[in-house]
């Protein structure tokens, strides 16, 4: 059986990124978070635009005031004030000032400015008390942050407000991004019920579904919900098919053990899919069917427990959304080490995933298990957790204290 690491390797493999020219859509900035940007973007502007004022003050002439001094302050006639957002109208002459304000612009003339708590109002004059200490203080230069040209942003990143800030501010108010991938999710099981259906004997509430349905979301996908389908390889038969053209990425939940009624490794290979993966050692989920399709669609057939349909989610299905989504980096999954606050065990014979909590106390990572029973059928104590931890074969016990390998959810 494959390990999980080897099992990784061949999943990661198999993805092959949106295209950057065909899988994208143009969308504009209030719309752009957490959507991953497709192509270069390039200023057209300097920036700042030009000369302007860090400081409220008065725009001087340098060899003006570099001799001031609180005794024999120099004193300048003020000819203009400058308020944000006002072109000036005059140059500044020898022995002249201008009044101006935070990122206001320069006046011709001027090459510095003195901060107000430096100086002393006089009606038209002002006396400035304190020398800067070089020449250009306090003053942002055009072109300082960047030139016309210079390049922005790379593609392949996912906006949020500081790069949406940069977009806004390189007047770039329509962005192209990748289009979300399309996950297509079923579940399969004759046993299974909508949560507005009424229960009878021996029927089981289908929650994979709607699990799935957010955690697609949440990664960045789009999810196309298909529905129950039952354990019949005829409508299984359809439903992968269409699935399968209608999607980047499938997910069904259910059917991949070795029960009578497991068909969708069967049917998928009837469709001409390609087997990559039919067991994985870790627990929960052991049976896992991945399977690519001609048309570069990639099939994840998790198990349906739903503690183990979570947690393949979590270690396969939510990387591989996301590295097809066209993100360069960071869609690895993300392990730390952390201490674990109560005992964690494992039989050690597959690498185990233990739900719980992590947090941050006095900069150290704890993990909290989750109470209750950790069994792959008991979802209750899924809720409310936020991170795995992983023993991998052969360890079968961390006590309190000891530092465990954690998988970020
Ligand atoms: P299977 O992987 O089809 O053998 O299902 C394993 C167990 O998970 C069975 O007890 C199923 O009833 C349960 N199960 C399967 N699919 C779902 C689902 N979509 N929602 C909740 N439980 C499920
Ligand atoms: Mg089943």
């Amino acid at each position: 059986m494959l390990s999980v690491t080897e099992a990784e390797a061949i999943i990661f493999n198999l993805v092959q990124p949106l295209n950057n020219q065909y899988d994208t859509e143009i969308v504009d900035l209030f719309a752009a978070d957490s959507r991953i940007l497709a192509s270069v973007v390039t200023s057209q502007l300097d920036f700042p635009h030009w000369d302007n004022s860090a400081m409220d003050g008065y725009a001087v002439r340098y060899a003006d005031v570099q001799q001031a001094t609180q005794q024999q302050p120099a004193i300048l006639e003020i000819i203009e004030e400058i308020p944000a957002g006002y072109q000036p109208q005059s140059t500044i002459q020898k022995g002249q000032a201008a009044r101006i304000f935070t990122g206001a612009v320069m006046p011709a003339g001027a090459d510095t400015v003195i901060m107000q708590e430096y100086t002393q109002r006089e009606e038209n004059r002002v006396l400035i008390l304190t020398p800067p200490t070089k020449p250009q203080e306090f003053v942002r230069q055009r072109a300082a942050y960047y030139q016309s040209g210079t390049q922005l942003l790379p593609p392949g990143i996912m906006l949020h407000g500081s790069e949406i800030a940069v977009l806004a501010t390189a007047q770039c108010t329509q962005v192209s991004v990748y289009r979300r991938p399309r996950v297509a999710i079923f579940s399969t099981g004759n046993e299974l019920v909508a949560p507005d259906q009424p229960l009878q004997p021996g029927q089981i509430v289908d929650s994979n579904q709607y699990a799935l349905a957010a955690l697609v979301r949440q990664s960045g996908g789009e999810p196309l919900i298909l529905g129950i389908v039952p354990d019949e390889p005829g409508v299984l038969e359809k439903a992968i098919a269409y699935a399968v053209s209608n999607a980047d990425i499938v997910i069904s939940s259910g059917g991949v053990s070795v029960g009578d009624y497991d068909y969708v490794e069967q049917i998928v290979k009837f469709l001409e899919g390609k087997i990559h993966i039919q067991a994985v050692a870790m627990k929960p989920g052991k049976p896992l069917t991945v399977a690519t399709f001609r048309n570069q669609v990639i099939y994840f057939g998790l198990p349906g427990n739903p503690a183990s349909t979570l947690v393949t989610f979590w270690r396969f299905v939510q990387p591989t959304i996301k590295k097809l989504s066209g993100l360069v980096e960071g869609w690895q999954p993300k392990f730390i080490k952390a201490s674990t606050r109560q005992e964690l065990r494992s039989d050690g014979k597959r690498e185990t995933y233990i739900w719980g909590k992590l947090d941050l106390q006095n900069g150290i990572y704890k993990f909290h298990l989750a109470g209750g029973n950790q069994s792959s059928g008991n979802l209750i104590n899924l809720a409310q957790t936020n991170a795995l931890a992983v023993l991998s074969v052969g360890q079968t016990l961390v006590s309190p204290g000891e530092k465990v390998q954690v998988l970020l959810n």
